[in-house]
């Protein structure tokens, strides 16, 4: 029998547990390409059934790690998908472009810098151009860069965090309403750290916060337009954001390890969540933030 996300086995050694070097480092954004050990993004595991038939999608930061999870399985759901990434990671984008033509979706990638809002309204434009519409947008592209005291986060790093994680998320989302039909779905990703900020993530931890309360905002304006917007909440899921200074080093053997499964998670853990959010099938779920963090208690 081949393993896919119906496979039923025990979650505690579904994956094993990865004990990353605390050599492990890559220079900001990080490669999948260069992960080790090399993450699961469902390639070989993830089995479409048609939950997204005809769909166009928008991922941002779907070159990798979560995003690019999730834009696999949107593709084998039956969604067209723009992933939006930095240049520097062009090598994962197109292997991940290759993927959602594979799975006989429409792939278009759209490299530049979320910093930037022409780029933001950009990926919009080419979106409806290329799929002739939107109906699905994840804001997941981040950035988290850990620091030991608040005085060690400086100004570019301020601003680069806050950019990214909630600006960037407000004008895509404001140029994609213009596309948006009824049935339309949003979904941001948020984070654990919304609820219990690690003291090395403090500019980090903050925006994942902002990023739940406009969730829930945002979900309440626009739910009597018939567009619903929601969160995914992931907990500690391996991927290059983790090696490239996401993590203090020392703390990379024990990366997950304290979550009551006992294991970090893998990308493609976390893309059900999305084609969930995604899909008809969540069709009263509005404003809702679902953790998928190994068993973190959250409020
Ligand atoms: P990742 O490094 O694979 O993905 C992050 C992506 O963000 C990058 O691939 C990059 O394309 C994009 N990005 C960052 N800065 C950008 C910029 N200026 N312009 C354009 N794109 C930019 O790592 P991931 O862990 O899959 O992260 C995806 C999301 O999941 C992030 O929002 C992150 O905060 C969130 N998250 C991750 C974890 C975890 O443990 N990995 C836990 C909770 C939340
Ligand atoms: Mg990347």
């Amino acid at each position: 029998m081949t393993t896919d996300q119906y496979t039923f086995d025990d979650p505690t050694t579904r994956y094993p547990s990865i004990t990353p070097s605390s050599n492990e480092d890559q220079p900001e954004p990080g490669l999948d390409a260069q992960l080790g050990p090399q993450a699961d993004l469902g390639e070989l595991t993830y089995r479409g059934t048609g939950r997204l038939a005809g769909r166009r999608a928008i991922v941002t930061g779907g070159d990798s790690g979560i995003g690019a999870a999730t834009a696999i399985a949107f593709a084998r759901e039956g969604a067209d998908v723009l992933i939006s990434y930095l240049p520097e990671e062009e090598e994962d984008a197109q292997r991940i472009v290759g993927l959602i033509e594979d799975a006989g979706r429409k792939a278009v990638a759209a490299p530049g810098d979320l910093r930037d809002p022409a780029y933001c309204q950009d990926i919009v434009t080419q979106a409806v151009e290329a799929f002739g519409g939107l109906d699905i947008l994840v804001n997941n592209a981040g950035k988290q860069v850990a620091q030991e005291s608040l005085e060690d986060i400086d100004d570019d790093q301020l601003i680069d965090t806050f950019d990214t994680n909630i600006l960037a998320m407000f004008r895509i989302t404001r140029a994609a309403l213009a596309h948006m039909p009824a049935g339309s779905t949003i979904i941001n990703t948020t984070s654990v750290q919304a609820y219990t900020p690690s003291p090395t993530l403090v500019d980090y931890a903050s925006t994942k916060a902002a990023i739940n309360n406009f969730t829930k905002g945002l979900a309440q304006q626009l739910a009597p337009k018939g567009i619903r917007v929601n969160a995914v909440a992931p907990g500690p899921i391996w991927t290059p954001l983790q090696v490239s200074d996401g993590q203090p080093k020392e703390d990379l053997p024990e990366f997950g390890k304290g979550m009551p499964l006992g294991r970090a998670g893998q990308p493609a853990e976390l893309a059900p969540a999305y084609v969930f959010l995604a899909s008809a099938e969540s069709s009263y779920v509005v404003g809702e933030t679902l953790n998928v963090n190994g068993g973190a208690p959250t409020p």
